[in-house]
C-alpha cells in the first residue's frame, strides 16, 4: 500500500471540501473494494475520504411510493429492512444475495454503484427500476449513469448521497452466482411498471445494459414464454475462465425468464 492521508469529516460538505481541487482523492464507503485496490497497489490515492463519520448518510426511508436508501447504507441492513421488503421486496432479495456476511455488513450501496463492477448486483437493479441517484450536487438517471466497466457519470469529488427505488407493479432479480465470489456470472432484474417493462443485465458485459427485444415483448405478454426465443448476441460479452460469451449469452435468457417466472408469483 502507497502512502495517502486519511480523513474522516463529519459532514457532507467537509467531505466535499477535502475532495475538491484533488484529481487523486478517493471516497471510502465500507472500503470492500477500495482497500483491496490500495493493498495491491493498484489506485495510488493522493488522500482517502472515509464517509463512516458522517452519520445521516446512512438508513432507508419510504418517501410516497419510492424507497430511498442512503448512501452508506450496507448490503445487511436493506436485505433486512421491513420497509424495502413490503415495497420492493425484489431489492431486498438481490441485496441478500450479494457477496457473503461479512461483504454484506460492510459493503454499502453508494460504493457498489459508484464503483459499476461489471458483475455488481446493484446496477441491474438502479436500471431495471428506474433508479434516481442522488450526489451532493445534483441527481442522475439510471439510463446513461452506467458508462461502462468501473465507469459512471459521477464527476471527480462527487459524492453519491442516496438512491431513490421508485415501486414497481411486479419485479424480481434472478443470478446465476460466481461459486466462490457469488457476484453475478449473469444477474437479470425484470421490472413491471405503469410506464412499462425494463429488463437489466448484470455480469454480461463491461457493464449492466437493458435488453430491448425482451421489453417489448414482455410489455405485450408478460410471461417467460415471450422470451424464450429472445437470445442477446455474444460479441460483446464478457468471456473469462469462469464462462465464455456464448454460455453467459445464454445464461441471460435463462436468467431472465426466471425473473419473470418468479416476479408472476
Ligand atoms: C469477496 C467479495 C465478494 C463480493 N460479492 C459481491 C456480489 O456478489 N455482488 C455484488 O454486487 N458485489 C459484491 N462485492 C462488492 C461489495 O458488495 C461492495 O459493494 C463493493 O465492494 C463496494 O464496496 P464499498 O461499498 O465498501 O465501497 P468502497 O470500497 O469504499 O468504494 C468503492 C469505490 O466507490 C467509490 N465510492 C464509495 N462510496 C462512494 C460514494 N458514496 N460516492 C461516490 N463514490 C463512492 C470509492 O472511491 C471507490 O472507488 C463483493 C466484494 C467482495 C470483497
Amino acid at each position: 500500500m502507497y502512502d495517502f492521508a486519511y480523513h474522516r469529516p463529519k459532514s457532507l460538505a467537509d467531505a466535499a471540501n477535502l475532495l475538491k481541487g484533488k484529481e487523486e482523492a478517493r471516497v471510502m464507503s465500507g472500503g470492500m473494494t477500495l482497500i483491496p485496490t490500495l493493498k495491491q497497489r493498484l489506485a495510488r490515492p493522493s488522500d482517502v475520504v472515509d464517509l463512516g463519520g458522517i452519520k445521516d448518510l446512512a438508513g432507508i426511508k419510504v418517501e410516497g411510493s419510492n424507497v430511498v436508501i442512503g448512501g452508506m447504507t450496507r448490503h445487511a441492513d436493506v436485505a433486512t429492512s421491513k420497509d424495502v421488503k413490503s415495497v420492493i421486496p425484489a431489492l431486498a432479495e438481490l441485496a441478500g444475495h450479494i457477496g457473503d456476511p461479512q461483504v454484506r455488513n460492510r459493503g454499502t450501496i453508494g460504493g457498489s454503484v459508484a464503483n459499476s463492477d461489471p458483475a455488481a448486483d446493484y446496477p441491474a437493479a438502479v436500471v431495471a427500476l428506474g433508479a434516481t441517484i442522488t450526489t451532493n450536487t445534483g441527481k442522475h438517471a439510471a439510463d446513461g449513469f452506467f458508462k461502462g466497466l468501473f465507469e459512471t457519470a459521477l464527476a471527480d469529488g462527487e459524492i453519491i448521497t442516496s438512491v431513490s427505488f421508485p415501486k414497481p407493479e411486479k419485479a424480481a432479480y434472478m443470478k446465476f452466482p460466481n461459486p466462490a465470489s457469488r457476484y453475478a456470472m449473469v444477474g437479470v432484474f425484470v421490472a413491471k411498471t405503469a410506464g412499462g417493462v425494463r429488463v437489466a443485465v448484470t455480469g454480461a458485459g463491461p457493464s449492466v445494459f437493458r435488453v430491448k427485444a425482451m421489453e417489448d415483448a414482455l410489455a405485450k405478454n408478460f410471461t417467460s414464454d415471450a422470451i424464450k426465443d429472445i437470445k442477446v448476441p455474444a460479441d460483446d460479452l464478457n468471456s473469462d475462465i469462469h464462462g465464455s460469451a456464448e454460455y453467459r449469452a445464454h445464461l441471460v435468457t435463462v436468467m431472465a425468464r426466471r425473473a419473470v417466472d418468479a416476479a408472476n408469483k
